[in-house]
């Protein structure tokens, strides 16, 4: 979203920069601009020397910067191009680019540094144009004419460090500024900018892309009367063909076309190239005399524009074509020569490439021994290119890298953000949480201490339950008297008196009355034990209709006085057909050492005793002395 933006306002610039009109208008001469664009013939140097002279000798202090900064861009471009006088060239524009108005005037310099950079891409000069690059991207050219004329520029700049892709966008960007430019030479502009268009799409091997292009602007180039650039044109399509169809009559018959100069105009790199190529091709098909023929003709020109680049390789291809006639000496010697010059300036994947063509020479020369020797060469040559060509390839590959690393740090800026805004957000939900988790910890404390309030009052009631449950399990439910297993919840004491009695003949009293008056007979008797006795005294039912008593210190009630009192608590009627007696054994405990244990086991023998002795009495053991107590 953003980056879409980021591009949208990028486009708008450029649209501002290709629509603001022309705000330094006034600081041009409309007729002696004019005059100026009639100087041009084909190319971008001015043709008519004469008439780019008068208008030189016209300038002063009143000319318009801007116009004056045209004229003497064109000054330069002629010198330069017309006349290869380079250094001259660019010190016009370097004195020019010095004066202070122009410094200070975008246009006025633009035209300047458009014309610099034609100077270095005429004279070829490689490292001068690459270190202009970046002067060349400057934006702030709000002169439609200028900037398409800055954009073409670049984009051939980009061509001629072999950069076809970054060519073709600043070709096809200058077609859009083109179309916004107001004068009478759209056609011209045109014709110049599809030439340089489709040699770049040759270049990048778009052939069916090339081919339309140059059919399309060869035919308007006829019908507009622009003849000028159709050597240029028929020499690209020429090589186009070439390569699509093979080296066949018509790619042969457009490079014969490219050799013809414009009208009016003087023999020059273009047709040199195109005797060059003309001679290649033949040389291919195995017409070496025509091959000859034609390399000759393109030395003769190549020789009289002074260029040695293509000179050399000219007079290797010369070399070459003898050698393949069999004149092995001169033409190997000419190769030789030629190569050597070559290298001086080519770069490495151009000398081995010739070297392809020597190796091959000193083939059909029979010289295995030199064809090897050129071979490695080659082969080191190639090692070169290749290392270079990785070095620029690194290079793209980092200027790539560089763009790649700042749109993710920005990529990685806006996660950063958007995960701050995440982790606020995530914050504000804890902080809810935490808001919510405090509430419901609160209540959970008040549930909390709530429920320790009634677990501690369960606690004490569950203590007291235990407590009576405890008190229910050492008491027998029926008379709720203590049981058997309570008796020993009590220590045994020095002076206690324990007599344990049986009811006489209970069985009876069951069969005759029922069990539930039996029970009652039973409460009854335990009641009546229970209320005769003292708090401190232990009243035990032992079983079925069985009871023990524990008297505490008898003596300090005496031993007839408690006989008396269990006398009349078992002797008694509670029903008035109904007669309880019991039978018994007393033990009194004197000793510190007796235990309840042996206590109750003699006062069971005691009791049985009784039982043996008619029933109705006690027999009681007091420290040895036996009685008999009865009942009745
Ligand atoms: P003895 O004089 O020899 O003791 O004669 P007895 O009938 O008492 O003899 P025994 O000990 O054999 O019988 C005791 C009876 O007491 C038997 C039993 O049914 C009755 N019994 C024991 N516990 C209870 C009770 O809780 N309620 C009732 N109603 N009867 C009981
Ligand atoms: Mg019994
Ligand atoms: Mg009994």
């Amino acid at each position: 979203m953003k980056k879409a933006y980021i591009i949208l306002i990028g486009f708008l610039f450029l649209d501002l920069l290709f629509c603001v009109p022309m705000s330094h208008a006034a600081e041009r001469d409309p007729a002696l601009e004019q005059r100026l664009s009639s100087t041009l013939g084909v190319g971008l140097a001015p043709r008519d020397r004469d008439a780019l002279r008068t208008i030189l000798s016209e300038l002063d202090d009143q000319t318009p910067v801007a116009t004056y900064a045209r004229a003497r861009a064109y000054e330069a471009l002629a010198l330069a191009i017309h006349d290869h006088l380079i250094e001259d060239a660019l010190e016009i524009i370097d004195t020019t680019l010095g004066h202070d108005d122009i410094t200070n005037h975008p246009i006025a310099r633009a035209e300047l540094v458009n014309a610099k950079g034609e100077i270095y891409i005429h004279a070829q000069m490689r490292e001068a144009l690459g270190q202009l690059l970046p002067e060349l991207m400057e934006p702030g050219i709000d002169d439609a004419r200028v900037y398409y004329h800055r954009l073409h520029l670049i984009g051939r700049s980009y061509e001629f460090i072999h950069d076809y892709e970054q060519a073709l966008t600043y070709l096809l960007r200058a077609h859009e500024v083109m179309m916004t430019i107001e004068d009478e030479h759209l056609q011209r502009r045109r014709q110049f900018l599809n030439l340089h268009v489709a040699r770049t799409h040759a270049r990048l091997r778009h052939f069916d892309r090339a081919r339309q292009t140059l059919d399309n602007t060869i035919e308007e180039s006829y019908r507009y009367g622009l003849e000028g650039r159709l050597p240029e044109l028929y020499m690209v399509r020429g090589f186009v063909i070439q390569v699509t169809e093979g080296p066949n009559e018509a790619a042969e018959a457009d490079f014969l076309k490219a050799t013809q100069a414009p009208e009016g105009e003087p023999v020059g790199r273009t047709q040199m190239l195109a005797f060059n190529n003309l001679g290649a091709l033949n040389l291919h098909n195995g017409n070496y005399e025509a091959a000859e023929r034609y390399f000759e003709k393109g030395v003769a020109i190549a020789q009289a524009i002074s260029n040695t680049y293509e000179l050399h390789i000219m007079l290797f291809n010369q070399g070459y074509v003898m050698v393949k006639q069999g004149e092995f000496e001169p033409g190997l010697a000419i190769m030789e020569t030629a190569f050597e010059d070559f290298s001086q300036t080519a770069p490495p994947s151009s000398q081995a490439d010739m070297l392809n063509y020597l190796a091959d020479a000193y083939q059909t020369a029979g010289n295995m021994e030199r064809e090897l020797e050129v071979v490695r060469q080659q082969l080191a040559l190639r090692e070169a290119s290749y290392r270079a060509e990785r070095e620029r390839v690194v290079g793209e590959l980092q200027v790539r890298y560089d763009a790649q690393e700042a749109a993710l740090r920005i990529q990685w800026l806006e996660q950063e953000s958007a995960l701050r805004e995440a982790r606020l957000a995530e914050q504000q939900r804890n902080q809810r949480w935490i808001g919510l988790l405090s509430i419901f910890l609160f209540v959970a404390l008040a549930f909390a201490l709530l429920a320790m309030r009634r677990v501690r009052k369960l606690n004490t009631q569950l203590y007291l339950a235990n407590k009576e449950l405890t008190e229910l399990s050492n008491r027998d439910p029926l008379t709720q008297l203590y049981n058997r297993r309570a008796l020993f919840n009590f220590p045994e004491q020095r002076g206690d008196l324990i007599i344990l009695f049986d009811l006489d003949n209970f069985k009876s009293i069951n069969d005759q009355f029922g069990h539930d008056i039996g029970d009652q007979v039973l409460l009854s008797v335990s009641q009546r034990l229970t209320a005769a006795l003292r708090a401190e005294d232990l009243v035990v039912r032992w079983g079925g209709e069985e009871f023990l008593i524990v008297i505490r210190r008898v003596n300090d009630v005496g031993i007839d006085v408690i006989k008396n009192k269990i006398r009349d608590a078992i002797i008694h009627t509670p029903f008035p057909n109904i007669d309880v007696n019991a039978s018994g054994g007393a033990v009194y405990m004197a000793g510190r050492t007796d235990t309840w244990q042996d206590a109750i086991q003699r006062a069971d023998d005691l009791l049985y005793q009784a039982k043996q002795g008619g029933r109705g009495q006690i027999r009681a053991d007091i420290e040895g002395e036996l009685q008999t107590w009865p009942m009745k």
